[in-house]
């Protein structure tokens, strides 16, 4: 009788140990410690554990279909056929809050939240529409009509240019501009400092010519001229209303060809350590990209 008692008391605590491990949801396998660490910390359904699978289904796809047309797709921009999205990856993956892996399941996930709100079908894809949606995007952060009357155009130092023989009646921009200009090199100075040279101080060095201004304020009379002399140089013959009349536009040196839009020269520009910290932070000090030429960009102070 007394054996059978505690036989009983046994299985009981057993039990209620084993019940106990199990609410708890630990592994109800004794004797194995090290699975303690091993349970999964998030409780899901097979319904949602299901949806999980086929949603990072999909975005692998979509990082497929990213990878393939990235050097092939064909959207309209500037009234020209644009082909690839290459050169975009640094400004999309900014956009999107992803890192610049146009080629992954994260960068498609992302891109499909930024589709949901503006509107698009989610689908993580890059495709023309959503091309255009970002050339839209972008543009609306620009100057537009936005810059103020009221300026006040300062001459700054050539040190602060790429062409060292820059013409002295050509080193004009605005005030605030340039201010804004300024804080943003000693930032760079702070985070590229492996990369670029810098003065002790925060100021490009001597013989750096990246992140330099190449062109600032301009004033219609000029470009005007620009035009007669060359009819057919491109950007410079198409910009009739150039926000460099603002004085708040700076052309600043990113790389490769200074200002040449060529697809191979412009690859080569947003892969540079400059372009991809000004990306990342030039909004910080009220500069915005023209995203179709990397060197230029343009202060929209309260943006
Ligand atoms: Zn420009």
């Amino acid at each position: 009788m007394k054996k059978q008692f505690i036989l009983l008391t046994a299985l009981f605590v057993v039990s209620m140990a084993g019940s106990l491990v199990y609410s708890l949801g630990l592994p109800a396998v004794f004797g194995q410690t090290k699975s303690v660490t091993e349970r999964p910390r998030i409780t899901r359904t097979a319904s949602t554990a299901r949806s999980e699978t086929s949603r990072s289904k999909a975005f692998i796809a979509a990082a497929a279909a990213n990878a393939s047309s990235l050097s092939s797709l064909s959207w309209p921009f500037g009234g020209k056929n644009q082909t690839g999205w290459a050169i975009y990856v640094p400004l999309i993956a900014h956009a999107i809050g992803a890192e610049p892996d146009a080629d992954s399941a994260e960068f498609a996930a992302n891109l499909s939240y930024w589709q949901e709100a503006k509107g698009l079908p989610a689908t993580g894809v890059v495709d023309a529409a959503t091309m255009q949606a970002f050339a839209g995007y972008w543009q609306s952060q620009r100057l537009g009509k936005s810059a103020p009357a009221n300026r006040e155009l300062l001459s700054a130092p050539i040190t602060d240019f790429w062409d060292s023989g820059r013409d002295p009646n050509m080193l004009q921009l605005e005030r605030t501009t340039y201010a804004a200009y300024k804080r943003m090199i000693a930032a760079a100075a702070k985070d590229l400092g492996k990369e670029l040279r810098f003065t002790p101080n925060g100021e490009l060095a001597a013989g750096e010519k990246f992140l330099r201004i190449v062109s600032a304020y301009r004033s219609p009379e000029y470009q005007a001229a620009l035009r007669k002399r060359e009819p057919n140089a491109g950007r410079v013959a198409l910009a009739k209303n150039s926000p460099h009349f603002t004085g708040h536009a700076l052309d600043i040196y990113v790389g490769g060809e200074p200002v040449t839009t060529k697809d191979p020269n412009r690859l080569i520009q947003v892969q540079t350590p400059a372009y991809r910290w000004l990306v990342k932070n030039a909004s910080k000090f009220g500069f915005y990209p023209y995203f179709y030429e990397p060197w230029h960009w343009e202060y929209v102070p309260g943006r």
